[in-house]
């Protein structure tokens, strides 16, 4: 996709003019005001915006500052185009976030020069935020990246009064896996597993995570533990399908999966102390995987989730995915 840039001015011939000249270096959109700039901004998150220092009713200034407020646009360089040169006016524009500066009358060589600098540092930026959050191996999101989430979901999910679920997936006998066949094997298993997880989740905002070695981690925003029970088996079922050989593995010779699952319904009394934000989401961390041990106790293959403590909400699942295991915990 080529960079998208926002061209803010409320003179339209120097927008016409501007849009001439960087045509070939993006996709270009344009505002004749600060206000309808946010507006642009928001609607679709530019890479570049060039922005008119001075516009009548919210200035140049103005709009810079309610851009870097705006959490999901603080990170887009704006570079201020205006017909002032004196230091404080320069300085003035910095001090809220500008990334450059070009001055009127604009040249050619110049506004080219600077827009495919910062285009190149906002490709190099956005590349870099990518790959720290992404796992090598699968591409999954990394560790990093499910703490933010979960930290986010979990605010969320408090504003809202929504359940928020949480599943801890771990391969069945991998070490043996990996013994039997070989590390790039075990790799391959590992990618095609991360692959049928991702696959097996419908919701645009469920996410799975490598969290670590064979684990991975699930986020099941407005989930009840009767529908994070229902995922769970959707991800059994999909890497059970893979039909993964595994020579030792725990259920017919294939690569399986156990899985804890934990909901925020559970975690109530931590919920009431907004203040024990961050300890009730590793609350819910903990319980889902306490409940992974379980199932790994239980003989693997399989989904588990831990009694809740005296006091907290019964169980939302009545007729869920664990009563459909057999008395050896096998499913039916
Ligand atoms: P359990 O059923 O109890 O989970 O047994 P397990 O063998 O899966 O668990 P254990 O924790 O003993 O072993 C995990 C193995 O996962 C050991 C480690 O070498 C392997 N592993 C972790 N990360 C990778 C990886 O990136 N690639 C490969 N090939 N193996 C990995
Ligand atoms: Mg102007
Ligand atoms: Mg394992
Ligand atoms: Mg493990």
């Amino acid at each position: 996709m080529p960079p998208s840039l926002l061209l803010v001015d409320d003179d339209p011939t120097l927008i016409q003019l501007m849009g001439r000249l960087l045509g070939d270096l993006g996709r270009i959109r344009f505002a004749t005001s600060g206000e309808a700039a946010l507006r642009q901004a928001h609607a679709e998150r530019p890479d570049l915006i060039l922005l008119d220092a001075e516009m009548p009713g919210m200035n140049g200034f103005d709009t810079c500052v309610a851009l870097k407020a705006a959490p999901d646009l603080s990170d887009v360089p704006v570079i201020f185009v205006t017909s002032h040169t004196d230091l404080d006016h320069e300085m003035l524009g910095f001090s809220v976030g500008a990334a450059d500066f070009i001055h009127k009358p604009v040249s050619e060589h110049i506004l080219r020069a600077r827009v495919t600098t910062h285009l190149r540092l906002k490709q190099m930026s956005d590349e870099l935020r990518r790959l720290a959050s992404t796992d090598a191996l699968t591409e999954l999101p990394n560790r990093r990246a499910f703490d933010a989430a979960l930290a986010r979901e979990w605010a969320r999910s408090l504003r809202e009064t929504q359940p928020l679920c949480c599943l801890m997936v771990d391969i069945d006998r991998f070490k043996d896996y990996n013994d039997l066949y070989g590390h790039p094997a075990g790799d391959v298993c590992l990618n095609s597993v991360a692959l049928a997880l991702r696959g097996a989740l419908l919701r645009p905002t469920d996410m799975v995570a490598r969290y670590g070695g064979e684990e991975f981690a699930v986020l099941l925003p407005n989930s009840t533990r009767d529908g994070g029970c229902m995922v769970a088996e959707r991800l059994l079922q999909a890497v059970l399908a893979l039909h993964l050989p595994h020579e030792r593995g725990v259920l017919d010779g294939i690569v399986s999966i156990s899985i804890g699952v934990a909901c925020s319904d559970e975690c109530q009394e931590q919920q009431g102390d907004a203040a024990a934000g961050e300890s009730s989401s590793a609350y819910l961390m903990q319980r889902a995987d306490c409940a992974l041990y379980l199932a790994k106790q239980q003989g693997r293959a399989r989904i588990r989730m831990i009694e809740s403590p005296p006091g907290a909400a019964p169980p939302l699942v009545g007729q869920g995915v664990l009563d459909d295991l057999d008395s050896a915990g096998r499913h039916s």
